[in-house]
């Protein structure tokens, strides 16, 4: 990767390259049918390949537990990993994904470098508890 590439550039590019679905309908759908993708995607990579498996259950969780501690209790259901071929699949369908809510922060003339830098200064500011 090279070190000089920057979110602003990929934003420049999608805005370069988005000819045909540049109307909000189209993007607000493909935002929408790319996230689908990633999801199929993931659930192929279990069903169809069988790389990953998908162990969903509720977590046991003390009552008494502190937030902080609760992390060691999650689990991502995940278990195995990717196959070259799944993991491609997933990170393109991402990259499709990534694509068009670039494009519509274009429409909008969101700067996504300082939407991201805000967003990371937040996180930084209030950790853990800022994504409740
Ligand atoms: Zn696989």
């Amino acid at each position: 990767m090279d070190k000089n590439f920057s979110l602003g550039e990929f934003q420049a590019l999608v805005d370069e390259v988005l000819i045909r679905h540049k109307s909000i309908l189209d993007i607000l759908s493909k935002v929408q049918e790319s996230s689908a993708r990633v999801n199929r995607a993931v659930a192929k990579a279990s069903t169809s390949c069988g790389c990953i498996k998908i162990c969903a259950e509720k977590p046991e969780v003390p009552d008494d537990i502190t937030f902080s501690k609760l992390k060691s209790h999650m689990s991502d259901h995940v278990e195995g990993e990717l196959c070259t071929t799944c993991e491609e699949k997933i990170k393109q369908e991402i990259s499709t994904n990534l694509f068009y809510l670039f494009a519509l922060c274009n429409t909008f003339d969101f700067d996504t470098e300082k939407m991201t830098e805000d967003y990371y200064k937040q996180l930084k500011l209030l950790g853990k508890y800022g994504l409740l």
